[in-house]
């Protein structure tokens, strides 16, 4: 049985690659310290024989016992509210846990995927993001902390793929939802679902014209399956192309809801918020031949009834 260890697996993309590697009959190793991740995410693993979970931050000393073929490294604060709370730690895992992680996979002769993100291209120039686009990003910004991290990440596996020779690979991961994001992470998704069923102000920072692009979780597991499988090791964009404003996303979460106490809040624009962000996904299409099949409207839909069992619980 091939054995993958998946740091950041109770959080919300780690617990659903957890499943994902379960249901192709791997051993998964489960690693978290649970600063933003949560045991519910995991629980239905944890009676599994094929699961294992260690309780420990991957930014100190890490150590499996036994062989590793694969390491899926997804531990790091991911929400711009998470990031600012805790932005040493942020800046810790990116660099350190990198480390030690690359070290392991060393080790073991493990081949080692590491989870970077559309924040290496920061506030972006070049509109759509391809992988050749180096960024713009304010290393001293409250943004630096994450998006200076994941860039040091990427530039640490290519040393040791280039030095070492070890097999590593980079997902560029643009923004996805669905099912086990935390309700209160502040990403835009869980706030304007929450507030739309509670009846609130759905918060659009800014005017509301800053666009993302949303990928479903399910779309976003399958392209970092293909490209760990594949022998490709430099930058890969996975995320959907479908760009929307935020204005508009707003817009369609509150008719999906359908409370009509909901309305539209306008709050300040956090600083460096990116202005406009949409993958360039044809080099993914290329080489995994990966697409999203996911839209939004069903994407959207599947997400809903975590969020209204989750919100149905605390109310
Ligand atoms: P998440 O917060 O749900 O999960 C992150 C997990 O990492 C949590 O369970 C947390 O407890 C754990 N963790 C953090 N620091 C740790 C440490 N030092 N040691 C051990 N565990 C630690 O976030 P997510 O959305 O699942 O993101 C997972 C990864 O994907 C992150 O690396 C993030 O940067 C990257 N990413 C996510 C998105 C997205 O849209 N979700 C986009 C780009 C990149
Ligand atoms: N956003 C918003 N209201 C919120 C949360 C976020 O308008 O309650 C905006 C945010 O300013 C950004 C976009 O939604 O322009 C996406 O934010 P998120 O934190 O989800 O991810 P980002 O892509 O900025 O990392």
């Amino acid at each position: 049985m091939k054995k993958v260890l998946i740091t950041g697996a109770a959080g919300f993309l780690g617990s659903h690659l957890s499943d994902r590697f379960i249901a192709e009959g791997f051993h998964v190793i489960g690693m978290d310290n649970l600063i933003t991740g949560s045991m519910d995410n995991i629980a239905h693993l944890m009676p599994r024989e094929d699961f294992t979970f260690y309780h420990h931050d991957v930014s100190k000393f890490v150590h499996v016992p036994g062989e590793l073929d694969y390491i899926l490294h997804f531990a790091s604060p991911a929400s711009p509210i998470d990031y600012l709370k805790m932005p040493i730690q942020t800046l810790k895992v990116g660099s350190l846990g990198t480390h030690n992680l690359l070290g392991l996979a060393k080790a073991k002769n493990a081949r080692m995927l590491i989870a970077s993100t559309s924040e290496v291209y920061g506030d972006p120039l070049v509109h759509p993001q391809h992988e050749e686009y180096w960024g713009n990003v304010n290393p001293v910004g409250p943004r630096g902390v994450y998006d200076e991290a994941k860039r040091f990440q990427e530039a640490m596996t290519m040393a040791y793929h280039t030095y070492h020779g070890l097999e590593t690979r980079i997902v560029r991961i643009f923004n996805t939802y669905g099912p086990r994001m935390r309700i209160d992470d502040g990403r835009v998704l869980p706030a304007f679902i929450s507030q739309a069923i509670r009846g609130e102000g759905l918060t659009i920072f800014g005017d509301g014209s800053q666009t993302r692009s949303f990928c479903y979780v399910d779309d976003l597991v399958e392209g970092i399956y293909r490209l760990l499988m594949s022998d490709y090791a430099q930058p890969v964009n996975i995320g959907n192309s479908d760009e929307i404003t935020i204005k508009a996303f707003a817009e369609e979460i509150m008719e999906l809801v359908g409370n009509s106490n909901a309305f539209l809040d306008q709050r300040p624009l956090p600083v460096d918020d990116p202005k406009r962000r949409r993958p360039d996904t044809s080099l993914a299409k290329k080489i995994l031949d990966w697409e999203p099949k996911t839209d939004r409207k069903t994407g959207l839909k599947n997400t809903l009834p975590y969020f209204q069992q989750k919100l149905s619980s605390v109310i």
